[in-house]
């Protein structure tokens, strides 16, 4: 049975032949064949754990057309890989409907970021020991004009992620938040950081730090009043480029946030040179916190760490009283979460924060808390604790 192969960068194409050869058995073949290529490769005094995906597409069923059969197996062979690590999947034709809805999802985004309909949600991040609003972060929400309906990022940021429309989306995100943030320091003496989500592309852009100082300068904001989340991935493998860009954020005073800690695969010595200004735990690990005595010593290993490399620790998803109390218990005083309030508007935001925890007795925890921060980084001792203070 003939084989060719041929391939460019970390894919490759095998053609098998099914002359004389029942498509079942070629399915079987490569079934089989995929299952050698993962496998172990020593290498020098390294053992490297060799995974791969594939994609496949048969001739003449799924298409009479050389070129076509190849870019059906390039859509499953995306399919294969958005499922997980190590599969092999055959071309159907859901893929496809799926690869449409994905590619007209995209277009309607891209004329919902034209016509104006996304916009920025606040949720605010409270410091629970001081009783005060240190940030709060941008949450991105599209309104649907066709049909009025406010369109989660979960439905549509994977979709925009495959492809350059992220850059736009994040583009448009950070502009909008840094505007606001300006905002508010015009209204509030201590106005709270922006937090905003940065997809692992971006950090890939050589441009990306020039870019930020730009649109801080035109908006008259502090780089320190500016926090940028990312997550684990986009720290994983160590890149050149990533690296330059958070050292060049790190001079320039932006926060950085490492988003959904503990669901990557973080690696700790590298994590420690990064120096992240705070750590946010994953929600799920606060969801099943209750009753869960390996939950609670998960979280309060993640805290461990946050407070070995110096950095603050947030918690996400915080709904109800008791998973504030476990948190607290647990050495965490930084929440965010619907128990004190879900995401709403800039309008909104303003309001709340005016009725909950307003400016005007901002200052003296304001200043507390940055004393607080002071004496952790230098040692316990000079600790100001709430009742040292009137
Ligand atoms: P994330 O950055 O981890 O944001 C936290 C998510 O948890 C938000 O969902 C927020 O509404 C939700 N949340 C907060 N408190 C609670 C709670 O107590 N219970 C529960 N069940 N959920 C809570 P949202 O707004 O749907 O955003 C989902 C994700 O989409 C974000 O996760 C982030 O990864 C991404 N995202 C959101 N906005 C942007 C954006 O502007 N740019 C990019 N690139 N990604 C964004
Ligand atoms: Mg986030
Ligand atoms: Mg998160």
């Amino acid at each position: 049975m003939p084989w060719w192969c041929a391939g460019g960068g970390d894919e490759f194409v095998v053609v098998v032949s099914t002359e004389g050869f029942v498509e079942a058995g070629a399915v079987t073949l490569l079934r089989a064949s995929f299952a050698r290529l993962q496998t172990v490769v020593r290498f020098g005094d390294t053992d490297i754990d060799v995974r791969c995906s594939g994609g496949a597409a048969v001739w003449p069923s799924d298409s009479r057309d050389f070129h076509e059969v190849l870019q059906l197996a390039d859509l499953a062979l995306y399919k294969a890989k958005s499922r997980g690590k190590s599969r092999l999947q055959f071309y159907d034709t859901d893929i496809l409907n799926e690869r449409h809805k994905v590619l007209a999802l995209r277009e309607r985004l891209r004329a919902a970021l034209r016509d104006g309909e996304l916009s920025l949600y606040w949720q605010p991040q409270v410091d629970v020991e001081h009783g005060y609003v240190p940030s709060a972060e941008a949450l991105i929400r599209w309104t649907d004009r066709e049909t009025g309906r406010i369109v989660p990022p979960s439905e549509f940021i994977p979709a925009a992620e495959a492809s350059d429309l992220i850059i736009e989306i994040d583009n448009f995100v950070i502009e909008e938040a840094v505007r606001t943030a300006a905002k508010w320091a015009t209204v509030w003496q201590y106005p709270p950081i922006a937090a905003v989500n940065v997809s692992a592309m971006h950090f890939q852009r050589r441009e990306f730090v020039g870019q930020i100082r730009d649109i801080l300068r035109r908006h008259n904001l502090s780089p320190d009043q500016l926090e940028l989340e990312i997550t684990e991935g986009v720290i994983l493998g160590n890149n050149t480029e990533v690296t330059r860009n958070l050292k060049g954020l790190e001079a320039l005073g932006v926060h950085i946030a490492l988003d959904d800690f503990g669901t990557g695969y973080s690696n700790i010595a590298y994590l420690s040179q990064l120096k992240p200004d705070r750590l946010k735990i994953d929600q799920t690990f606060i969801a099943s916190l209750s009753g869960s005595c390996q939950m609670e010593s998960l979280v309060s290993a993640i805290i461990g760490i946050g407070k070995a490399i110096n950095c603050e620790v947030v918690a996400e998803g915080v709904e109800t009283v008791d998973q504030l109390e476990q948190v607290q218990n647990l050495g965490c005083t930084l929440v965010q979460g619907y128990h004190f309030a879900k995401p709403m508007p800039d309008e909104a935001f303003q309001t709340w924060r005016d009725d909950n925890y307003p400016d005007a007795v901002a200052s003296v925890k304001h200043l507390r808390r940055l004393g607080n921060r002071l004496a952790s980084a230098m040692g316990d001792a000079g600790r100001v604790r709430d009742r040292d203070v009137p």
